[in-house]
């Protein structure tokens, strides 16, 4: 397009487009200075046992604690690790205190597991399950209370998925997160086993609203089983979300109505019930 418009076009584009480099420059120094300095933190967000009204899991997201912009949220800076790599050692820096904070919930007397992202450019080399090997090892964390939480676009690379089923051997969970946003084709899903289905927050929106949505949501509930997996729903706002999800036979809820992702501090496991 700048060609098409002239030369002076072509300048000012690509002094643009040097800009933006500088900028990603400046940027991605930045992260990695505030990986460094611990400005990275982790909240906690409760998911509950839509059974037994009890919170049994709590999902890791990452937040960076910034000194002059406040608290920023993953979306402001995700993106920009996963360019450049960073989101491997930003990954593993959550991944390790997601850890240790289950064995701290453990030793408190909690039953809780937690809940991981993982992004695709940490499934790229091959590192990937000796470092949860290793960190299974370290922490003592029963493997079965950890779980991990790809998105659906992991399902058709298969070098992540040999290295995600590595992990899945050593008793930890696999989750499919976001589900029904992705491209992911029905044929991938059987190819490899998984244990939970997280049911994206723009269906449980539509829930009540109109039949098709519900309709929807009973058929992922159904896959789910049929595949020999639980569903967890994301984005449950509403007291009617929980009781049609329970309903419906969803085995997990995790929304605002429950607790928003909070710093461990915050958190009163025992407070939070469905009624
Ligand atoms: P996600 O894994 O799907 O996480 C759920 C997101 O939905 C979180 O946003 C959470 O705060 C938000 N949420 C939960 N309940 C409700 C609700 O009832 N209503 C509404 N409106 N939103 C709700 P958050 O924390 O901003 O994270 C956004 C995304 O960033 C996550 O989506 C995940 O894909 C990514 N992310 C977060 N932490 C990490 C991380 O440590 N590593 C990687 N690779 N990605 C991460
Ligand atoms: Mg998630
Ligand atoms: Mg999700
Ligand atoms: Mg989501």
């Amino acid at each position: 397009v700048a060609k098409r418009e002239g030369g002076g076009r072509v300048r000012l584009f690509r002094r643009e487009m040097g800009e933006d480099v500088a900028a990603r420059q400046r940027d991605k120094a930045a992260l990695t200075a505030a990986l460094a300095d611990d400005e990275l933190v982790v909240h906690y967000q409760p998911i509950i046992d839509v059974a037994t009204a009890r919170t049994t899991h709590a999902e890791a997201l990452v937040r960076w604690q910034h000194p002059g912009r406040g608290l920023l949220g993953p979306d402001r800076f995700i993106g920009l690790a996963e360019e450049t790599g960073l989101i491997v050692p930003l990954g593993a820096h959550v991944l390790r205190t997601a850890c240790a904070q289950a064995v701290r919930w453990q030793g408190q007397g909690h039953r809780l597991g937690v809940a991981v992202n993982v992004s695709p450019g940490q499934l790229s080399g091959n590192g990937f399950p000796r470092e949860v090997d290793e960190l299974l090892s370290a922490t003592g964390l029963e493997p079965g209370r950890l779980t991990v939480e790809v998105t659906e676009s992991v399902w058709a690379d298969e070098n992540a998925m040999r290295l995600l089923m590595a992990v899945r051997e050593l008793g930890v969970r696999v989750a499919l997160d976001d589900f029904g946003t992705g491209y992911s084709s029905l044929s991938y899903l059987r190819r490899y086993p998984f244990d939970l289905v997280k049911i994206d927050r723009s269906f449980t929106d539509g829930l009540g609203e109109d039949d098709r949505t519900g309709g929807v949501v009973r058929c992922i509930i159904d896959l789910a089983g049929a595949l020999g997996a639980r569903t967890v729903a994301e984005g449950v706002e509403t007291p009617q979300q929980a009781r049609w999800l329970r309903d419906a036979g969803c085995d997990f809820a995790q929304g605002y109505l429950f607790g928003r992702p909070e710093p461990v501090e915050n958190w009163h496991p025992d407070l939070l019930t469905i009624t």
